[in-house]
């Protein structure tokens, strides 16, 4: 038990520091809660900014988790810690009946990153009340079938709508903060429908454009210059139905100052990160604090982003708010590397 080290959550943070940790030489068990690894990059077809397929990221991650031992569908019920060890209870639900375990451990790491707003909550713009209105979440299922992207009347949309900033930055649903991500996805995925139908028109309604990282602004030009995007400032007001299931959006051009109504075949909503359901309890149980936003404190943001505060708990990834792919696993590589040096200098470690 003294150098065994209990993951919780299996995206991708969560397997990439279990690969390290048993590169380490350390007895790693995952436990995830759905009945897949591989979190939310599992359902995404391609990733920015070069849009190389994001299986090819999951299969890097994967094929280091040979010797982590991985318990999915598993729900953490408690978690308690005597002097060096830790004690995790856990439901694994099945159809019929559920199933108590309990896991033991001299080491924590908690990746149980984030869930996507829900985008239902935003009834103005009526996901799932108009047909053809998605999330940015469903076109990449649409990507991923590889069977093209149209309207649910079964045409190929002359003309799309992707709407930034759902659920984020907006003091109606409680969320103040920028999701940091959702800029570069919508870019990314404009240019992706124009690669898959050069005639169609795409329109991207945002805020402003925080395109942070190396690339992105490229991609930005990109859209425009070679693709033909158009971006209109402007946050959407309200969205209807016409009886052929097409979308009207009523929105603001911020730059003009006029108003603009509009039409178009498929509306794309962008939703933001929110911490994920589940985490809160989790932290319940370890005495570890949120910030206003829900996402959770590390011991220092700038210093000990990794540490929870709680010795022997470790934080990896987007349980701390809105991340990219790579930076989730750099993330998770740090703080693969702090939990080993942890049990490195317990005495439990010498047991
Ligand atoms: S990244 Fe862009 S779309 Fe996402 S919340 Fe921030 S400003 Fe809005």
């Amino acid at each position: 038990m003294g150098n065994s080290v209990i993951i919780i959550g299996g995206g991708i943070s969560g397997m990439t520091a279990a690969g390290i940790l048993v590169q380490q030489g350390l007895d790693v068990t995952l436990l995830e809660k759905e009945n897949e690894t591989g979190g939310h990059l599992a359902r995404w077809d391609r990733l920015f900014p070069d849009r190389r397929k994001a299986s090819e990221v999951l299969d890097f991650v994967k094929a280091g988790l040979n010797q982590v031992k991985i318990v999915t569908g598993v729900t953490v019920t408690g978690i308690s810690k005597h002097d060096y060890d830790f004690t995790i209870t856990t439901r694994i639900q099945h159809p019929a009946s559920s199933i108590h375990s309990q896991f033991s451990a001299s080491a924590l790491l908690l990746a149980t990153g984030f869930d996507l707003f829900e985008a239902r909550k935003k009834e103005e713009y009526g996901y799932g009340i108009y047909n053809n209105v998605i999330t940015s979440a469903d076109l990449e299922d649409q990507f991923k079938s590889g069977k093209g992207i149209l309207t649910r009347e079964g045409k190929i949309p002359g003309r799309i709508g992707l709407v930034h900033c759902v659920g984020s930055r907006d003091e109606k649903v409680g969320n103040l903060y920028c999701s940091k991500v959702c800029c570069v996805t919508g870019v990314k995925q404009a240019i992706e429908l124009k690669e898959m139908y050069p005639a169609s028109e795409v329109f991207n309604f945002y805020m402003d454009l925080r395109m942070f990282d190396r690339h992105f602004e490229e991609l930005y030009y990109e859209a425009q210059q070679k693709w033909g995007v158009s971006f209109i400032r402007g946050r959407l007001s309200e969205c209807a139905e016409n009886p052929d299931g097409s979308i009207i959006l009523k929105t603001e051009d911020t730059l003009t100052g006029k108003p603009l109504k509009m039409t178009v075949d498929l509306l794309i909503l962008l939703t933001g990160f929110v911490p994920a359901i589940g985490t809160s309890a989790i932290c319940g149980m370890l005495g570890l604090k949120s910030g206003t936003d829900g996402f959770v404190n590390s011991a220092d943001s700038h210093t000990s982003n990794n540490s929870s505060g709680v010795p022997g708990v470790f934080l990896a990834g987007a349980l701390k708010g809105p991340i990219s792919i790579g930076e989730a696993i750099a993330d998770a590589r740090a703080a693969a590397v702090q939990l080993a040096g942890y049990i490195k200098s317990t005495t439990a470690y010498n047991d």
